[in-house]
C-alpha cells in the first residue's frame, strides 16, 4: 500500500469507516516526496529517537522508522490508532502513544522512550496547534533538533528577522533557544484535503551557547512582550505600561539611551543583543 497515493487512502479510510476531523487539524500527506524530504530534512539516523506529532495514517512515520533507532510517535484521534496498527505493522521500532501532545510531558517521554539515542522532533503539525507545539518543544530542552511543517506565514514569523513586517515576539522566542533555517515550501495540493494556505518546513537547531547573558531569561521576555505589546508605537509606550509603576519616563528614556538606542525606536527593530542591553539597563534603574 502506498500512504501517499490518494486512492489507496481513500479505500484505507474507508474500510476502517474513517472521517476526517477539521478541529484536529487533519490534512493527510498525498505526495511521496514530501514526506521523504521531511524526514531527510530532520537529518534522523540510527543514533537517533524521532519523536511525531500526529502521525495520522503514518506517510512520515514510515519514512522516520526507516532512518531512525526508534520512533514514537503521539495521535490524538483514536479513530486512526486500528489504522496505524496496520500501516506501521512493517516496522519494529516504532511506538504509537495515544494521547494529546499538549498534556504530555514531551522531555520525560524522549527519555523512556529513547534510551541511549539522541531525541529528534519532526512532524506534520495539526495547524491550529502550531505555536503552542513548538513552544513546548523548544522548552522541553531535550531535542536536538526540531524538524516541522507548519503553515508558511507562521514559517516566514519564526524565521522574519528586526524590522520586518514578521518579525515578532514569537520570532524572537524561537531564535533566542534557536538557530531556525527556512527549508522548502509545501503547495495545498499535497494534502487531502487540500487546506487554504501553502506550507513549509523549518528546522529549529537549540543554540549551543545562550543567545545572550546580560540578564535572566525571564526579565529579557519581560522587556521583550512589554516592547511587542504596542507595536507601532514607541518603544517608550510599551516600557511605560510594563514598568510606569517602578520607573518615571525620564528613566525609561534614560534605559533606552543607555542601551544606545535612539529615543523614538520601536520594539519591533530590536534584535537579541538589543533588547538584551535594554533590559540591562533598565535592571540599573531599578525594574
Ligand atoms: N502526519 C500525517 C501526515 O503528514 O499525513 C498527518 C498530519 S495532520 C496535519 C495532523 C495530525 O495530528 C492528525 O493525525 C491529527 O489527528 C493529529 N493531532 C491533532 N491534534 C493533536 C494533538 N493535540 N496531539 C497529537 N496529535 C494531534
Amino acid at each position: 500500500m502506498d500512504l501517499c497515493n490518494s486512492n489507496d487512502i481513500k479505500a484505507l479510510l474507508g474500510r476502517h469507516g474513517f472521517r476526517f476531523s477539521k478541529s484536529m487539524g487533519q490534512n493527510f500527506l498525498i505526495q511521496g516526496w514530501v514526506p521523504q524530504d521531511i524526514a531527510d530534512a530532520s537529518g534522523a539516523d540510527e543514533t537517533c529517537g524521532a519523536l511525531e506529532i500526529g502521525p495520522g495514517i503514518g506517510p512520515l512515520t514510515v519514512q522516520l522508522a526507516r532512518r531512525a533507532g526508534r520512533v514514537a510517535a503521539i495521535e490524538l484521534d483514536r479513530d486512526l490508532l486500528p489504522i496505524l496498527a496496520e500501516t506501521l505493522s512493517p516496522f519494529d521500532n516504532v511506538t504509537v502513544i495515544p494521547g494529546d501532545a499538549m498534556k504530555l510531558d514531551l522531555a520525560a517521554l524522549a527519555a523512556e522512550q529513547f534510551p541511549g539515542l539522541t531525541p529528534v522532533a519532526c512532524a506534520n503539525l495539526p495547524y491550529n496547534i502550531t505555536t503552542p507545539v513548538i513552544t513546548a518543544l523548544i522548552e522541553a530542552g531535550c531535542f536536538a533538533s526540531i524538524t516541522v511543517m507548519i503553515q508558511r506565514e507562521v514559517a516566514k514569523r519564526i524565521c522574519a528577522g528586526p524590522g520586518t513586517s514578521d518579525y515578532g515576539a514569537f520570532s524572537l522566542f524561537c531564535q533566542y533557544y534557536t538557530t531556525p533555517e527556512y527549508l522548502f515550501e509545501v503547495p495545498p495540493e499535497c494534502f487531502l484535503p487540500a487546506p487554504k494556505v501553502t506550507s513549509a518546513v523549518i528546522r529549529m537547531v537549540p543554540r549551543a551557547e545562550p543567545a545572550q547573558t546580560l540578564v535572566e531569561d525571564a526579565f529579557f521576555f519581560r522587556v521583550v512582550r512589554a516592547s511587542f505589546a504596542q507595536r507601532r508605537k514607541a518603544l517608550l509606550n510599551g516600557l511605560s505600561a510594563a514598568f510606569g509603576d517602578k520607573l518615571g519616563k525620564d528613566q525609561l528614556r534614560q534605559a533606552i539611551a543607555d542601551a544606545g538606542l535612539p529615543e523614538g525606536v520601536r520594539g519591533e527593530r530590536l534584535g537579541i543583543q538589543e533588547f538584551a542591553l535594554l533590559a540591562r539597563a533598565l535592571r540599573a534603574l531599578g525594574a
